[in-house]
């Protein structure tokens, strides 16, 4: 089982992937080592018989998949309990070792880089083996008879141990694993998983002991029913997630539509209100400067009565279009009233923002407003203020306020701080 707890999958480089390629050699060798050295003797099994395990090992690789909530299941417990309980562990072990060989590959198709995907061969095939061995070692230790015909309660409970033993050396892999990523696993998606592939062990017991009671007919029926079972479970999944994956986007498109001013598509009062507030915090734990320029477009009603109110909206698209364009990346523009705009400074102090106010109010000034309607003119009034210690958002909203009142006092079209 490869169980990645992350949401998405973190692709790893440089002297982290060192360490997890010298671990994923480790168990791999190891492995090898292990079935070289097997001691407990297997009887002999038909090439047919092996082919056969081989091919239902790979099907429940195959319809693995992601689970919502609980990290990655793997379907294939319920294939190496029905190995194990009907080969042996020798068997179970190099059969569901090569399929995790020979599937882990896929993981090429599915992007993940080469050096990453060799990890994933090395440590999946080396830790299916060593932990079928380690079962098999178990059950047989306890008198587990192979293959598995009884049902009583002893044999139910050693085949449940050796379950639970073999989840149990699993996890202690996958936490060191996590552990050499770098990561932090999560624990109750950790444990949720692994009852869900304790259970899906059960079920590859229930096969094999219909298997070894030589009911072929009433076994094949149970394994295309666990089967559909398998796939369902794997759509079902699938399904979930991608409605998940779009609730996530939707979310995102809507969040940031409520951000936004509908007319001119720049900030609205709210999330400009919302960055200010967040910049004045930065302010306060860096010490940075932070100021602000309250602008106004002077005798807008004039121009909404002689030419069209749609007009006017034409001037409101254009003037936030100039801003935006004219102000820096950091900056941020804001439509924070009928004909009234915000703009932002962080890190600018009065007179960098003075400065800034001046350039865009020459700016607007310069525009060819007549290619909207002729004879048009568009001037604004800027008051622009910078924060200071003790200020809340709306203090500092109400100087720059008090300042573009004294601009419109003194004859409009002009910065005041
Ligand atoms: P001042 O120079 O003192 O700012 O004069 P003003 O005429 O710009 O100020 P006043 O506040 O009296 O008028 C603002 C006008 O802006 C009134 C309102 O009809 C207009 N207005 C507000 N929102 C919109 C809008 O979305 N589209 C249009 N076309 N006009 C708007
Ligand atoms: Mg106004
Ligand atoms: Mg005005």
């Amino acid at each position: 089982m490869e169980k990645n707890n992350n949401e998405h999958q973190r692709y790893i480089f440089g002297r982290e992937w060192l360490k997890v390629f010298l671990f994923a050699s480790l168990l791999f060798v190891m492995a090898l080592i292990s079935l070289r050295y097997q001691a407990l003797p297997d009887k002999p099994v038909s090439p047919a018989v092996l082919a056969g395990f081989l091919i239902y090992a790979l099907f429940t690789l195959a319809v693995s998949y992601r689970h919502p909530y609980f990290g990655y299941i793997s379907l294939d417990r319920a294939g190496q309990m029905l190995m194990l309980l009907t080969l042996g562990s020798f068997h179970a072990a190099w059969i569901s070792g090569l399929s995790y060989f020979l599937y882990s590959w896929s993981r090429l198709l599915q992007g993940m880089p080469l050096r990453n995907t060799i990890n994933a061969v090395l440590i999946n095939s080396g830790m299916m083996t060593l932990m079928l061995l380690l079962g098999g070692r178990w059950y047989q230790w306890w008198g587990g008879e192979i293959p598995m015909i009884r049902i009583s309660l002893d044999s139910l409970l050693l085949a449940f141990s050796t379950l639970v033993v073999m989840q149990i050396f699993n996890q202690l892999l996958m936490y060191m694993l996590v552990y050499l990523r770098g990561g932090n696993p999560e624990k109750t998606a950790v444990l949720n998983g692994a009852l869900l592939e304790i259970g899906i062990g059960l079920v590859g017991m229930t096969l094999a002991l219909v298997y070894n009671r030589q009911d072929m007919p009433l076994f094949l029926l149970v394994l295309l029913v666990v089967s559909i079972g398998m796939l369902v479970m794997k759509q079902y999944a699938s399904i979930r997630l991608h409605l998940e994956a779009l609730v996530r986007e939707r979310t995102c498109a809507l969040q940031d539509l409520a951000r936004r001013d509908s007319l001119t598509g720049i900030s609205n009062r709210r999330h400009t209100d919302e960055f200010i507030s967040d910049q004045i915090e930065h302010a306060r734990q860096t010490g940075s400067a932070l100021s602000i320029a309250l602008l106004d477009i002077d005798h807008f009603k004039r121009i909404n009565d002689k030419y069209l109110h749609a007009t006017g909206d034409k001037v409101l698209q254009h003037l936030a279009r100039v801003l935006k364009d004219h102000c820096r990346s950091s900056d941020l523009v804001g439509r924070y009233g009928g004909e009234e705009f915000l703009v932002c400074f962080p890190l600018l102090d009065l007179e960098g923002s003075r400065l800034a106010s001046e350039k865009l109010r020459l700016l607007v000034e310069e525009q060819h407003w007549d290619s909207i309607a002729p004879g048009l003119k568009v001037t604004v009034s800027l008051g622009v203020a910078q924060w200071k210690p003790g200020m809340r958002t709306e203090d500092l909203v109400k100087t720059a306020d008090r300042k573009l009142y004294e601009a419109k006092s003194a004859g409009r079209n002009r910065v005041c701080y």
